[in-house]
């Protein structure tokens, strides 16, 4: 069997992976805040995590491994986003949810066993808290629950902190209900605008951190292999979850192995709005960058250093996969059932340097060596294994995005959504005769829009139903 090493960021060494139970070998992995679009940077873990996934279920069998990411539905820049927008809540998440899962497609990602919604584990995440408090590891103030970072000896153990080196360094809101200002909040109270659940420290909603800790528990047990997630993730959302996690059930350590990737730059700077080098992936799929180019470009550096996103290395990527999707050199495995094929013939030394912590840049290189030296089985299974469908030279032929990746009824969505936000701000002012032009037009486009009680507004397709005509109202 192949010894996979993994980079531990708890032991600060490359050790030899030896999982709990080669039978379900058990992966974590922080996923998204689902509010928009996901940025370049955001795609990196995703794909990093992918190797990974593809590697163990390599090495310990597909049906031995289970891989959870997670949905954050339920944040404050959620709802700030549906204040502004006049949209639902859920609406937001549903939609972004739909196309951070089209995005990651179109990057190669497989997708994880299990993506649970936080919203979804409300009651697992309160029966954490009251666990915790019994144990005089949290206290509940003025309608907050705090965990009380004192009560646990190895809190700043992952980052390498003491407590007063992270009171000194961090921004932390100081709040009179705190008795440490590193306290954390595991419950926050919701106003009648917020959502909120019942709990018995009244209506509210939970900090971002239990909610890892809480499903990590539910899906995969107190002690399992691997956690994951970019490196801006270790401190505080990774330390907070160790101290949930450990206290809520001492007699488990949590995740063996923390594994954190670098963070993506692009042209050597910092992504950023304000200074217009900001993009999301699917920025890149509709300028006509192939999902493939992002993914090669992304295992081009070993994941745990920066990474630097250059229109130079885009191009020489996509050179790169036009050469090598060359359909005359690779028709040699066009009939044959791919796993049986890709199992057999993946390359030894493809699997060497993956199984070296992640080396996917050399990966990369012993690809360029199967190519240039004509060994088109294990090149084709390699770069497959990969996820880059180097089998699949259709793909370079189609001019846009393939319909699988960006489905039309996902478009109108979005058109639709974005024409009732815009409705129902006209409404908000006043302006009654924009909101009913809007609330025409669509139905002049064949959608009808029904309000709700609660002031939101669903929408459904009824006869001749029009995208031109919709395209138009926009
Ligand atoms: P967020 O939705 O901001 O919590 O981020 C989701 C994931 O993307 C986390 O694992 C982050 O660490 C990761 N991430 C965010 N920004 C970057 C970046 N610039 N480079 C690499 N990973 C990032
Ligand atoms: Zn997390």
């Amino acid at each position: 069997m192949t010894t996979i090493k993994l980079h531990n960021t708890k032991t600060r060494q490359r050790e030899v992976f030896t999982p709990i139970d080669d039978k379900n070998v058990r992966m974590y992995v922080c996923g998204p805040t689902v509010y928009d679009r996901a940025h370049l940077g955001n795609a990196r873990p995703v794909i990093v995590f992918d190797v990974l996934n593809r590697l163990l279920r390599h090495v310990y069998g597909n049906d031995h491994v289970t891989y959870v990411r997670n949905f954050t539905d339920v944040d404050d820049k959620i709802n700030a986003r549906a204040a502004e927008s006049g949209r639902s809540i859920g609406q937001i998440t549903a939609e972004t949810t739909q196309w951070f899962l089209e995005d990651m497609a179109a990057v190669g990602a497989l997708e994880p066993d299990h993506m649970p919604r936080a919203t979804a584990y409300i009651p697992q995440m309160v029966s954490m808290i009251e666990g915790l408090i019994a144990k005089g590891h949290a206290y509940a103030a003025e309608g907050h629950v705090l965990f009380a970072v004192e009560s646990y000896k190895k809190y700043g153990a992952l980052s390498g902190r003491s407590i007063d080196d992270m009171i000194a360094g961090a921004r932390v809101e100081v709040a009179p209900y705190k008795r440490n200002p590193m306290d954390f909040v595991l419950w926050k109270p919701s106003d009648a605008d917020t959502p909120g659940w019942d709990s018995p420290w009244g209506r509210g909603r939970p900090g971002w951190h239990i909610e890892c800790s809480a499903m990590a528990y539910e899906l995969l047990g107190a002690h399992f292999d691997i956690h994951g997630g970019g490196n801006d993730l270790m401190f505080p959302h990774h330390e907070n979850e160790i101290a949930q996690s450990c206290c809520a059930h001492p007699e488990s350590e949590f995740a063996n192995v923390w594994m954190h990737n670098e963070m993506l730059q692009v042209e050597g700077k910092k992504m950023s709005k304000s200074l217009g080098n900001f993009f999301t992936v699917r920025d890149l799929l509709d300028q006509g960058v192939p999902g493939e180019v992002i993914r090669f470009v992304m295992l081009s550096t070993h994941y745990r250093k920066p990474m630097d996103w250059t229109d130079k290395k885009r191009d020489e990527a996509e050179k790169t996969l036009r050469e090598w999707n060359n359909p005359d050199r690779i028709s040699i495995v066009s009939d044959t059932a791919a796993s049986e094929f890709d199992r057999k013939h993946i390359d030894n030394d493809v699997m060497d340097c993956l199984a070296e912590d992640l080396n996917t840049p050399g990966a990369i290189s012993v690809l360029h060596r199967l190519f240039k030296d004509g060994n088109m089985e294990q090149f084709v299974a390699s770069a497959r294994y990969l996820g880059l469908p180097a089998a699949d030279f259709e793909y370079f032929r189609k001019s846009s995005i393939p319909a699988m990746t960006e489905p039309i009824n996902v478009m109108v969505a979005n058109t639709v959504n974005d024409l009732i936000g815009a409705r129902a701000k006209a409404k908000s002012e006043r302006n009654f005769s924009e909101a009913d032009r809007i609330r025409d037009g669509l139905l002049g486009a064949g959608i009808r829009v029904t309000d709700r009680k609660d002031g939101t507004s669903g929408w459904e397709l009824v006869a001749d139903f029009d995208p031109a005509k919709l395209e138009a109202l926009k």
